[in-house]
């Protein structure tokens, strides 16, 4: 007889203003739409998750919401949490895709596995390489002063890394941000360049070259999700890294693109993957590819990026950083009870025990639109 079992299971719909317009080459974006489970054993412990889709790069909360609340309902309770393996699968044999719920799924099952083992999720899964990854920061406002305040408080805070969200507007607008930035802060800022798949395919090669002038770290996803053969030509093409974002979710797509060497780099996001293990999967292929890896995320709370926080720790080869910054640099104000751990331009991981980190439920009441039990 299992020594827990899962009791109960909340659905927490949840809005969250940001500060500022960010402006991608897929979407404009102005606040945190997301989903947080809330599963409860009858031995009396609570773990949590969270689902954060963007509508035009993975689902809805809608979606999300209803995949937790009806359809895996039946499969995670009387579930064992410390099965995380099996319950897994049953969500996949009754739910296809809606990997941004199945992700809030595990990582609430594993809050509750380190909580009973008395670990942190990162060593759960594998051990801590890492107490404390390097933030990126992303640069996607259209009126570029504006950015520039912000990058320079950041600066201040220690941030040395920023990525320019490009291909919302024109290309010399581009060009003249990367110009500025590099001119502004010297060697010193990484650049880091994320296109959202907002580049033509046919003029990809050409734009980036430009680019390259400027010396980013990395080019970000510059063609449509399905446009493989192109994002492999560009790979091929230019001497800068090319990461892929959308191209890239599962450990599945990972394979393929492996195989097709259509990246250089791949982001990991749990909530593309469908959990912390299934990114990890995606990072092992990415290894023994010699394909490097990023802790990517999508605009979430401080819930989703203490679980991006203990995939990224967990993380065998050393990465390009993290992006982790929306709790602490986005939204108007974040649901954790104590501030999600930025300092110095750094993340540190959640020491935990199992995530580390949980709702102020007063703030989480503020900003709930909709609970399903
Ligand atoms: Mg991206």
């Amino acid at each position: 007889m299992p020594e827990h079992r899962i009791a109960g299971l909340r659905v927490h719909v949840v809005s969250i203003p940001g500060n500022a317009e960010h402006s991608h080459g897929s979407g404009d974006v102005s606040g945190i739409n997301a989903v947080l489970l809330e599963l409860a054993t009858d031995t009396g412990l609570t773990g949590w998750g969270e689902a954060s889709p963007w509508p035009v790069f993975t689902g809805t909360v809608e979606s999300s919401a209803a995949a937790l609340h009806v359809h895996l309902r039946p499969c995670i309770t009387g579930a064992d949490p410390v099965q995380a393996e099996l319950v897994m699968a049953r969500a996949d044999r009754v739910l296809v895709g809606h990997p941004e719920a199945k992700s809030a799924l595990e990582c609430a099952l594993l809050d509750i596995t380190g909580q009973i083992a008395g670990l942190s999720i990162a060593e759960l899964v594998g051990g801590r390489q890492r107490e404390s990854i390097p933030l990126s920061f992303s640069v996607a406002n259209r009126d570029f002063e504006r950015d520039l305040e912000c990058v320079r408080e950041l600066w201040r805070d220690g941030v040395r890394l920023f990525k320019l969200k490009t291909g919302f507007l024109d290309h010399g607008f581009d060009l003249m941000r990367l110009e500025r930035l590099r001119e502004l802060f010297g060697d010193e800022i990484g650049l880091r360049i994320d296109y959202n798949q907002g580049l033509p395919g046919y003029d990809a090669i050409r734009r980036i070259r430009d680019l390259e002038a400027f010396r980013p770290d990395f080019v970000e996803q510059p063609v449509k999700r399905h446009e493989r053969a192109a994002l492999a030509g560009i790979t091929r093409a230019v001497d800068v890294p090319i990461m892929a974002d959308e191209s890239v979710f599962n450990p599945e797509e990972a394979l393929d693109a492996a195989a097709g060497r259509i990246a250089d780099i791949f982001s990991l996001k749990t909530n593309k993957a469908g959990g912390i293990r299934r990114s990890l999967e995606v990072a092992a292929i990415a290894r023994a590819a010699g394909i490097g890896v990023y802790g990517g995320c999508m605009f979430e709370t401080s819930i989703a990026h203490a679980a991006g926080a203990h995939l990224m720790a967990a993380v065998l080869d050393p990465h390009l950083g993290c992006e982790f910054y929306m709790s602490t640099y986005f939204a108007e104000c974040d649901l954790a009870e104590t501030p999600f751990p930025v300092n110095g331009g750094y993340v540190h991981v959640p020491r935990g025990p199992g995530l580390g980190v949980r709702p102020d439920p007063d703030k989480l009441a503020r900003f709930r639109k909709e609970l399903l039990t």
